[in-house]
C-alpha cells in the first residue's frame, strides 16, 4: 500500500514521507493500515503501491484485482489528502463500496461518510467512463462527488484532464481533479453536487458520443 497510519503521530503518511524522513527510514516507527487498523510494515517495495504490507495476512486492503496499481495509488493519495488536509474522518473511509439507487447501482472507488458523505472516483485506463450514470446514482444517494484523473502522457491515461473538463462542462461549472504520479501531486477538483450540475442538459443529449459521460 502507498499510505499507512503512523502510530507515533497518529497521522497518515505515504511511503515517500517515510523514505524522506531522517534517519532514513525512521526504523523506530510502527504503522497501521488506514482501512483495517491492522499492523503493516514499511518495506520499500519495488513500486509505490507496495510500500506498506500487512504483517499478519497477505491481502492488501486497497488492492483490487480489477484495478491497476496506479489507480490504487491515486485512490490512496486521495484518502491521504482528504483525511489529512480536508478534515475527513479516516474511520469512515471505505473503498470499492457498492452504492445502489432504485434499479441502478455503481461501485464507489473511495467513499467517506464523515463529516459528510462524499465519493471520490478515480479514472485512469477506463474508455467508457459512464460518468453521467455514476453521478446520477451517487448524487441521488446524497453524496458529493469528486472526479480525479491521472495526469501525465507517460502513464498513457485513456482520457486527459482536458478531456474530462470538456465533458464535465456539458453538465455544469465543475472540473476534474488530477493526480500526477511523477511528482505525487493531487488536486481534488470540484465538489460536484446535484445543485451544481444538470445531468439531462441538452449538451449531454446532443452532439457526438461522449466516452466520458456515456456508457
Ligand atoms: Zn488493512
Amino acid at each position: 500500500m502507498f499510505i499507512a497510519l503512523q502510530n507515533s503521530t497518529e497521522t497518515i503518511v505515504s511511503g515517500f514521507d517515510v523514505l524522506g524522513s531522517a534517519p532514513q527510514p525512521s526504523r523506530g516507527d510502527s504503522f497501521r493500515c488506514v482501512l483495517c487498523d491492522g499492523e503493516v510494515a514499511f518495506r520499500n517495495g519495488e513500486d509505490r503501491f507496495d510500500f506498506f504490507t500487512h504483517v499478519e495476512f497477505e491481502d492488501q486492503c486497497f488492492e483490487r484485482p480489477g484495478n491497476s496499481h496506479l489507480h490504487q495509488t491515486a485512490c490512496e493519495a486521495a484518502v491521504m489528502e482528504f483525511c489529512s488536509k480536508l478534515g475527513c474522518d479516516r474511520n469512515s473511509v471505505d473503498v470499492e463500496k457498492r452504492v445502489t439507487n432504485r434499479q441502478t447501482w455503481t461501485t464507489a472507488d473511495v467513499r467517506i461518510l464523515e463529516p459528510e458523505p462524499i465519493v471520490i472516483e478515480v479514472y485512469y485506463r477506463c474508455r467508457h467512463c459512464s460518468l453521467r450514470r455514476k453521478l446520477e446514482t451517487l448524487l441521488n444517494n446524497g453524496y458529493a462527488v469528486y472526479v480525479i484523473c491521472i495526469q501525465g502522457a507517460e502513464y498513457k491515461p485513456t482520457h486527459t484532464p482536458e478531456d474530462f473538463n470538456s465533458s464535465l462542462r456539458k453538465i455544469g461549472p465543475v472540473e476534474a481533479g488530477t493526480y500526477r504520479p511523477d511528482v505525487n501531486e493531487l488536486s481534488v477538483g470540484s465538489r460536484i453536487t446535484s445543485e451544481l450540475v444538470d445531468l439531462d442538459s441538452d449538451s449531454v443529449k446532443d452532439g457526438e458520443y461522449d466516452y466520458i459521460l456515456k456508457g
